[in-house]
């Protein structure tokens, strides 16, 4: 009997967060499901140069185009379209937030990681399911230890953006150089920039890059529709290289790095009385002008310092002490460490 043909189906019909722990096998592959929505795809022999890959989508549960393209690419596995030459797992994240169309119930899953979870009730679904999460990625990344580990955790924004797709870097641990080869996947995949983060952030990637040496990113790949609605021609690019990379097929990389833009500077919201001059339809990479007042407070006034900065994932309705947003600027790859 077909498990996976429309998994998407079962998850958003079934009632309960309780699973069958399926397990079949699929020619030379075995598929388990661990927990619902965790489904680990296991070639038969992952050999020294395979690559341990983790595809998570859903972690906001009405990001929905990524949820569709790994269903698909799920109910491929199953009817052997799609070969399978590397070890995956397979997580969708949010599942009571997918059934009930929202971003989240109680809290923003992807900000629960990286231990982060237990600053919340433990009760809720969505630190239960953060640590669920975590532990499912640390069991398959251990499992293949002497592996390249990769793992594309996949969203789509609400906010507009004058790069349809990009990608976000988690800060890399001191030591750790960006990877040329990954710069260049994201390249082929469609994404026209990437944001180098500078700090910890609690989301996924930098969970599975920090914690597990993973070359992890946040994928945005569009905009956010309904189950259905996703114009899938639109997603072409990206979900032809994520089917590639797990087959092991060969296939032509661009040799074009996206634009690659680094934090400058975190706007902080330090008072209730705020002068935030970026409207809430400000697309993220909206450049400004040298001069530009952005925000504004008595602790602190922001002013552009050099003309083109950038800004990303601006909210000025954000809690006191809160990030507002961040500024980026452009750097060239000789500006940073790239392996
Ligand atoms: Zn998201």
């Amino acid at each position: 009997m077909a498990i996976f043909n429309n998994y998407l189906k079962q998850l958003l019909m079934s009632k309960s967060n309780d699973s069958n722990l399926s397990e079949m096998r699929v020619g030379d592959l075995l598929m388990t499901e661990h927990s619902l929505g965790i489904i680990e795809v296991t070639p038969r022999q992952a050999g020294e140069n395979s690559t341990a890959y983790v595809y998570s989508c859903g972690i906001h549960g009405n990001e929905t185009a990524p949820i569709e393209i790994v269903n698909d690419m799920l109910a491929d596995i199953e009817s052997g379209v799609l070969k399978i030459k590397n070890p995956l797992l397979i997580i969708f994240g949010n599942i009571q937030a997918m059934r009930e169309g929202k971003r989240f119930i109680e809290n923003n899953l992807n900000r629960m990681f990286s231990r982060e979870h237990k600053k919340y009730d433990i009760e809720d679904d969505e630190p239960k399911r953060a640590k669920e999460i975590e532990e499912s990625i640390s069991v398959f990344f251990n499992k293949y230890k002497n592996l390249n580990k990769v793992h594309y955790d996949l969203h789509t924004a609400i906010r507009p953006s004058k790069y349809p797709k990009f990608a976000v870097y988690p800060s890399l641990k001191e030591g750790r150089c960006y990877s040329k080869n990954q710069l260049k996947l994201l390249s082929t995949m469609g994404l026209g920039a990437v944001l180098l983060m500078h700090k910890f952030s609690p989301t996924l990637s930098y969970y599975s890059s920090t914690t597990h040496g993973a070359e992890a990113f946040t994928l945005e790949l569009g905009k956010v529709e309904k189950f259905g609605d996703n114009i899938r021609p639109n997603f072409k690019d990206t979900e032809e290289v994520l089917r590639s990379l797990v087959s092991g097929e060969k296939f032509e990389t661009s040799n074009k790095y996206p634009k690659l833009c680094q934090v400058k500077k975190e706007l902080i919201r330090h008072e209730q009385e705020y002068d935030f001059k970026i409207s809430d339809d400000t697309a993220n990479f909206t450049e400004f002008k040298k001069g530009t007042v952005l925000a504004s407070d008595s602790v602190e006034t922001y002013k552009v310092e050099e003309d083109g900065e950038m800004i990303a994932f601006p909210n000025g309705n954000v809690k006191v002490k809160q990030r507002s947003g961040l500024i980026m600027r452009v750097v060239s790859p000789s500006d940073i460490q790239i392996v």
